[in-house]
């Protein structure tokens, strides 16, 4: 049975002026196929209306003018290759102005009519002192309409190709006129519980959208935006929470009831050094979970060098006192590598198998492993993202550690959950990367998050500074001060990704320069890049780490987790090229022992504004949360590392950086909501419960945020 279709599934070849041409290229150029899309297609800004230009008052290359006047004459100017522009001039009671087009000049000079009244909009060039417009949006002036002319008129998302067919902003907003007019408001149902509408103010839903096309004024048309941010990310929360329920209700998670022998041996015996009162906050706040017989999902947000690998391992204690397996993994081989050779040796003294996993352990080895693995006879297991492969099975796998979250994608994650027959592992990401609050709940709605915010004591601050080329010799004896205290050195450069060779010749160009400095056989430098073997780049990694090598001349390979507590100066050349969090990820390799530690950032003289920002920040704090703050607020959330993947920032409106205030009641109002009524069964949440329903069937995808 076929059901009724609705308003808005309508093809838009169905609308009045559209047709299958049009139809085609609005679907190919905007992704609009149907009603639906053109409603929620919103215009990007607002022209005010009220403040119309006069052409003689107009002065300031560039700005955005609105004028009101005549369109005196048009004409078809004819430029090489047979192509023509068109050019018009335009007046009102100050004087006069050109306006001129390259594109779309067939279409243009059909529709635009000399004598008549235009308002026209654009940017203002000028050529000595004459003025011009290219490219302006027209819209004829109508006295009869003029009533119904809004105030604030709306200039949507276009592109060349539609402008040139003739759907420019005009035609755009003529079809949403069309489309309204076809719509009654219980058209667009509301999506939210009337008692929320009712207790915070919104207006409901088919108010908002109308408004947000045709708002009345600044005042209607900012309630009709909060409305729809607000509905934006309560409904992410609501989505969030609700996988999280599902999750939790589903998913039995295996009960490490005790703390045991090898725990309490590792406490007493090995640790060697006080956990600080963050690390015994989080260890408790895990323990907690493992106890309840829920499946923990956590994600355990701390700085650089806050401690969080001691955290994990004592975590695999509980776990093996309880009869269980645990895996360990980490984004690179080096760092995989590093976890291992520290939690091995902490743990050479108990009777517990370790063992270590990569793509690079080949031939009877891996096969052994594997085989010792699914027999249960390895405790712990740890490895890079090899240990998600298929072939990989253990035998009853109890929790899974991930290490620096941000290289690994949430599928993997997911993957991990495979590896057991019937209950699924319990999982703690730890992340190094602090995000921001606001952005927390956005992406790890569906996780509980703990922080450890406070650093081991001893550790002085890493001493900052910038500096430019002309410091270069200085920098180069304060680098002898600093071995010649035993010290050790990072010498950091970018990482080109589109330009591998350049990436690589930068980096060999300043090796060639540190060795005339630092010569051998007094002076050892490692090197490592990302297109070496990993066999070499851990021989090399190695030689540092062992105290063989001073200086350590890196691209970014080195910036996730590597720990040498003897490094005291970290080198970055061309810092504006690094992002901010890359920056301060690379800070975190030094300030590890107890030494003072420096961070210099290099750059040239010339950097863009915002580069100067970046270097700024670095300078001034080292608290990791302050810096992910300031990177959001540089680049926008969008870029946050490891976020485009998620496929979960696409709001329309809200921005994840100014709307905090929204942000923070709808997620106390998601979270109330699931608490009262979790499975929606209430009358009152019945809107709710058929846009939630109705979204899961559009996304499909939606369950692999979790
Ligand atoms: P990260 O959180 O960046 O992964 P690590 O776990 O690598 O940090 O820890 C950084 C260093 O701090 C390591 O050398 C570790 O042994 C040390 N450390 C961790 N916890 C403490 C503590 N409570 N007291 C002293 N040193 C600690
Ligand atoms: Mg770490």
């Amino acid at each position: 049975m076929e059901k009724a279709q609705h308003i808005l599934d309508t093809p838009i070849a169905y609308l009045k002026g559209v047709g299958p041409l049009r139809a085609e290229l609005l679907q190919q150029e905007l992704r609009i196929f149907t009603f639906r899309d053109i409603l929620f297609h919103f215009p990007f800004r607002y022209v005010d209306k009220t403040k119309v230009h006069r052409i003689s008052e107009i002065r300031e290359e560039g700005q955005q003018v609105l004028l009101k006047g005549t369109l005196v004459s048009l004409e078809k100017v004819s430029m090489n290759n047979r192509r023509y522009r068109l050019t018009g001039l335009f007046k009102d009671a100050s004087g006069f102005i050109e306006l001129t087009w390259f594109q779309g000049v067939k279409w243009l000079e059909k529709s635009l009519k000399p004598g008549r009244q235009y308002s026209v909009f654009g940017k203002l060039s000028k050529y000595g002192s004459k003025k011009s417009i290219a490219h302006p949006e027209m819209e004829e002036i109508d006295a009869n309409k003029a009533s119904i002319q809004p105030q604030l008129s709306p200039v949507y998302p276009s592109t060349e190709k539609l402008n040139k067919r003739g759907l420019d902003a005009k035609a755009r907003r003529k079809m949403i006129i069309e489309v309204f007019q076809k719509l009654k408001p219980r058209d667009i149902p509301e999506t939210l519980p009337q008692y929320i509408l009712d207790k915070i103010k919104l207006i409901n839903r088919y108010e908002a959208i109308r408004d947000i096309h045709f708002p009345k004024s600044s005042e209607s048309l900012k309630l009709a935006t909060n409305r729809i941010k607000f509905e934006e990310f309560f409904m992410l929360q609501m989505r969030m929470l609700l996988s999280k329920k599902n999750r939790q209700s589903k998913l039995k998670g295996a009960i490490f009831g005790s703390i045991g022998e090898q725990f309490n041996y590792f406490f007493k015996n090995i640790l060697p050094f006080a956990l600080t009162g963050a690390q015994k906050r989080v260890l408790k706040e895990i323990r907690h979970d493992l106890g309840s017989g829920i499946q923990m999902n956590r994600l355990l947000q701390g700085d650089v060098g806050s401690g969080k690998t001691i955290v994990g391992l004592m975590t695999m204690l509980m776990a093996l006192d309880n009869g269980f397996q645990c895996a360990l993994m980490a984004p690179t081989e080096i760092l995989a590598q590093q976890h291992f050779a520290s939690i091995a040796e902490s743990l050479e003294h108990m009777d517990i198998r370790v063992e270590f996993l990569s793509g690079s352990v080949k031939g009877k080895k891996r096969k052994l492993i594997l085989e010792d693995l699914a027999a249960g006879e390895i405790s712990i297991l740890i490895g890079t993202h090899a240990l998600i492969e298929d072939p990989v099975q253990f035998k009853n796998l109890g929790l899974a550690i991930i290490d620096e979250q941000h290289r690994f994608g949430v599928k993997q994650r997911s993957r991990l959950w495979t590896k057991n027959n019937d209950i699924a592992p319990h999982i703690l990401v730890m992340t190094a990367t602090p995000i921001p609050r606001t952005l927390a709940m956005t992406v790890y709605g569906d996780l509980d998050v703990s922080v450890i915010d406070e650093l081991p004591p001893g550790r002085k601050e890493i001493k900052t500074i910038h500096r430019t080329e002309s410091h270069r010799s200085k920098i180069i004896s304060f680098m002898h001060h600093e071995i010649g205290k035993g010290r050790q050195i990072y010498v950091v450069f970018p990482l080109i990704e589109e330009s591998a060779n350049l990436d690589l010749q930068n980096l060999n160009d300043g090796y060639e320069q540190l060795l005339q400095y630092f010569p051998k056989p007094n002076y050892q430098i490692s090197v490592v890049h990302g297109r070496m073997k990993a066999a070499d780049k851990d021989a090399e990694m190695q030689r540092f780490v062992e105290g063989k090598t001073q200086i350590m001349v890196a691209t970014t390979v080195i910036e996730v987790g590597v720990n040498v507590p003897n490094a005291s100066v970290m080198i970055i050349e061309n810092t504006e090229r690094f992002g901010l969090s890359q920056l301060h990820q690379l800070r975190g390799r030094v300030g590890r022992g107890a030494e003072q530690s420096y961070c210099i950032l290099m750059s040239s003289y010339k950097v863009s504004k915002e580069g100067k920002e970046r270097i700024k920040t670095m300078v001034e704090t080292n608290d990791g949360f302050k810096i992910a703050e300031a990177d959001m607020r540089l680049r926008g959330p969008g870029n946050i590392e490891g976020l485009q993947q998620s496929g979960i920032m696409d709001f329309k409106l809200l921005n994840l950086v100014q709307d905090n205030e929204i942000i923070k009641v709808a997620r106390h109002y998601a979270e109330q909501v699931i608490e009262d009524d979790p499975n929606l069964m209430k009358d009152a949440n019945l809107p709710l419960k058929r846009a939630v329903m109705g979204m899961r069937n559009r996304i499909k995808d939606w369950g692999r945020i979790s």
